[in-house]
């Protein structure tokens, strides 16, 4: 399935503690947590927190309103977890979909043998097994008889939803290719060595849009949608030199692909996958065509003519694209002669937008503060503090990426006016209340 975790790096990495960094940071603010942790943690699986919920959200937010919401030739899609084994027979992905794997005969760790060749990480042991294909797909039972005509899957992917609706859409949007059908959601993979945090986890959220186009077209659409997909990183602040596009050999390439570009990150441990971008032809069209005997085409009236459109796919990882902004945005500096941990995260991204932050706890300024909380939730995801001094709440904010703070204080009582502090330069000014939301708004870029 793709490329390797430990893909040699061909550039200087980043600082080699930033993953501790990170991952320490997320547990400690409330991002992420190990899922079950008070029995001990149940493996490769996370729970994501206030802050996390809202920066993950955020990221599938960006993905949707870029993908869905600024274009007029995508749909959205919201389709089951739960499926019947039928369609992933005809996906190819019962017969397919697996990894191989090895079990080590010294400490029984079993591996991925395509990620490690032929030694053992975890005890250095030469003595492998053969390697065997081990399907990834979550196998279960609907209903109350658990035989084979109950077997039920969790979809691996969130893509055949969009090829089975293919007709539901067509006949109910009057959409006709060029054109999209996006969709976010969970998808599941039995993976063998889920690792590095949430970057291979074995329940994880995709982003993922089926784009049916003439066959004829299929080129260019794969030439648009690799820069368009690569500009949305770069535009939401991954710096160039942390992106590479890498396209895959003829023997990499899935089943079902003609061609595929992988958008690839600079994570701590090297180059990894971020999205692939993948023509798949009329390959899944056709099977489920096929396998379920409804015809999955488009009948173009103009010319007379009936065809099985092509598909592009740009498919991405929420979390795993989640995990890359932390990265990416993670900084330390100093100001005022201390060190800052700072996350330079793009206001679209960042959990909280404005904390409102009211200079002392006595109650005079209570009132008023709540005043501005209330104006600007409305515009923005907000925090409320009290605690602690307003240096040590500044430093709070910037740790985990809040762009601006509103700090009321007794002078604002008198001149209706609050001090606006921006999270890179920390700068502070002067700003009437009644200006407050327009002035914020006005240091936003446009939401695309
Ligand atoms: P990999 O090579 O890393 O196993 P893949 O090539 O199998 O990934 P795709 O099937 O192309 O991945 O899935 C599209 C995207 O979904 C990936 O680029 C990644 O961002 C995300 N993804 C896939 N598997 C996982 C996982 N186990 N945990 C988190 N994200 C995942």
């Amino acid at each position: 399935m793709g490329t390797p975790d430990e893909a040699a790096p061909d550039s200087g990495l980043p600082d080699s503690g930033l993953m501790e960094k990170v991952v320490n940071l997320a547990k400690r603010r409330g991002f992420v947590f190990q899922s079950a942790e008070i029995y001990g943690g149940f493996r490769s699986t996370y729970d994501y927190g206030p802050l996390g919920v809202l920066l993950l959200r955020n990221v599938k937010n960006a993905w949707w309103r870029s993908m869905v919401q600024y274009r007029d030739d995508v749909v959205g899609l919201d389709a089951a977890i739960l499926s019947p084994p039928a369609i992933w027979a005809a996906s190819g992905h019962l017969s397919t979909f697996s990894d191989p794997m090895v079990d080590c005969r010294k400490c029984n760790e079993r591996h991925r043998s395509d990620l490690i060749g032929d030694t053992c990480p975890n005890c250095g042991s030469k003595d492998l097994t053969e390697a065997r294909d081990f399907q990834l797909m979550f196998k279960t039972h609907a209903g109350p008889v658990e035989d084979e005509g109950s077997v039920a899957y969790l979809r691996p992917e969130t893509a055949q939803g969009m090829f089975t609706n293919f007709m539901n859409i067509l006949t109910t949007t009057r959409k006709k290719p060029p054109f999209g059908i996006a969709q976010v959601g969970k998808s599941f993979r039995n993976e063998i060595t889920p690792q590095n945090f949430v970057f291979r986890t074995r329940e994880f959220e995709q982003m993922e849009m089926e784009f049916f186009v003439p066959p004829a077209e299929a080129t260019t659409w794969f030439d648009y949608w690799v820069e368009e997909r690569y500009n949305w990183y770069l535009d939401l602040g991954i710096p160039k030199e942390m992106l590479k596009l890498r396209p895959h050999d003829k023997e990499e390439l899935s089943h079902y692909s003609a061609g595929t570009t992988d958008i690839e990150f600079l994570f701590p441990w090297g180059w990894g996958e971020l999205e692939g971008v993948a023509n798949r032809t009329d390959f899944d069209l056709k099977a489920h065509s096929a396998a379920s005997g409804t015809p999955l085409e488009y009948f173009d009236q103009a010319a007379n003519e009936r065809y099985t459109p092509y598909v592009i796919e740009p498919a991405a990882g929420a979390t795993r694209a989640m995990m890359a902004f932390l990265l990416a945005a993670y900084d330390e500096d100093e100001v005022g002669g201390e060190t800052r941990t700072i996350l330079r995260l793009d206001w679209r991204l960042a959990p909280t937008q404005v904390a409102v932050l009211p200079l002392s706890k006595k109650a005079e300024l209570e009132p008023l503060a709540r005043e501005i909380l209330g104006m600007l939730q409305p515009h923005f995801q907000c925090d409320y503090d009290v605690t602690q001094s307003i240096g040590r709440r500044y430093r709070r904010q910037d740790e985990v990426g809040t762009p601006w703070c509103v700090t009321v204080d007794f002078d604002s009582l008198e001149d209706k006016a609050v001090t606006v502090r921006d999270r890179d330069t920390t700068e502070q000014v002067r700003i009437p209340i009644t200006e407050l939301v327009a002035n914020l708004i006005s240091r936003t870029t446009p939401t695309n």
